[in-house]
């Protein structure tokens, strides 16, 4: 393998994106050529420390997120975090009118039917 077919390789190779053979070839070739392993080095060096780089946007992260919870079959939350307080508040004031409607009607005067009164 020449200098220009591994370097034209070295991307795929860093990635285990190559096939068998050319791995093969590859790692032969770096092994006996310093001018390609130094330009690997540089090429992993580069590929591995780019912190310069802006980071993905947080739309992207939601989205990869949501596409492995798919993948994982793991439903991602259906609640918004401004739904879950309008749930809460409903909830409790369900409860509240509940309280209140028993409380109500205990209070009420039971009479009883009239062909039942003595
Ligand atoms: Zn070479």
């Amino acid at each position: 393998m020449s200098c220009g077919q591994t370097r034209a390789e070295l991307v795929g190779f860093h990635f285990g994106e190559v096939a068998a053979d050319v791995r093969a070839r590859v790692e032969a070739h770096l092994s006996s050529c310093p001018a390609c392993l130094a330009e690997f080095w540089a090429l992993k060096r580069s590929l591995e420390t780019q912190a310069d780089e802006p980071l993905p946007s947080v739309e992207s992260f939601r989205a990869l997120r949501g596409a492995v919870a798919e993948e994982l079959g793991v439903a991602a939350s259906p609640w918004r975090w401004w739904q879950r307080p309008v749930v809460l508040g409903f909830a409790t004031a369900c409860v509240a009118l509940a309280v209140v409607t028993v409380q109500a009607l205990e209070r009420r005067q039971v009479v009883a039917p009239l062909g039942l009164r003595r």
